[in-house]
């Protein structure tokens, strides 16, 4: 999935419509999964279980960064076998057919995030590992200049801010 670098100012990223609280079971009756079996056929993956599981997952995310791990707890908390390893090569395969993008963080921890039509960047924080999104009308013009100046075209970027909680 490419990121568009411009003008956008939203920090809408692509998500289920409905949102759905994170504190959910998986619905008792067998749902139709509709909206991740498009998902999953349109990045020309084919429908298995552990992939409706961890795109569920992934789209219910609030905030929407999770580590395999989060997603590892998150299934089992609602008492799946979907082991770790499945959900490393389910991540991977999202990553490579575009679904997720996968951020590595200075700090060592890889976070997956369904990806997203419009480009934002993140800060990280240092203490809690916590992240957040956001979007600088003024940075992204920048970036751009600065290319140009030396005579590019920007085509993607991702910017990172390690942050710590200001101190009252
Ligand atoms: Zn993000």
């Amino acid at each position: 999935m490419f990121l568009v670098v411009g003008a956008q100012s939203s920090l809408t990223c692509r998500r289920l419509t409905a949102s759905v609280s994170i504190t959910y079971g998986w619905p008792s009756q067998p749902v139709a999964h509709a909206p991740q079996q498009t998902e999953l056929k349109r990045a020309g993956l084919k429908v298995t279980m552990p992939r409706l599981k961890v795109l569920e997952v992934l789209e219910r995310a609030e905030p929407h960064h999770l580590s395999a791990e989060d997603v590892y707890k998150q299934l089992l908390r609602v008492d799946e076998s979907i082991s770790i390893t499945t959900i490393y090569r389910v991540l991977t395969q999202f990553e490579q057919s575009g679904i997720v993008e996968r951020h590595n963080f200075d700090d060592g921890h890889a976070v997956y995030e369904l990806a997203s039509e419009v480009h934002h960047d993140h800060m990280v924080d240092v203490e809690t590992g916590a992240v957040t999104e956001f979007v600088n009308e003024r940075i992204e013009a920048l970036q751009k200049e600065i290319a140009a100046e030396h005579g590019y075209d920007l085509i993607h970027h991702e910017l990172v801010l390690y942050v710590r909680k200001l101190k009252n």
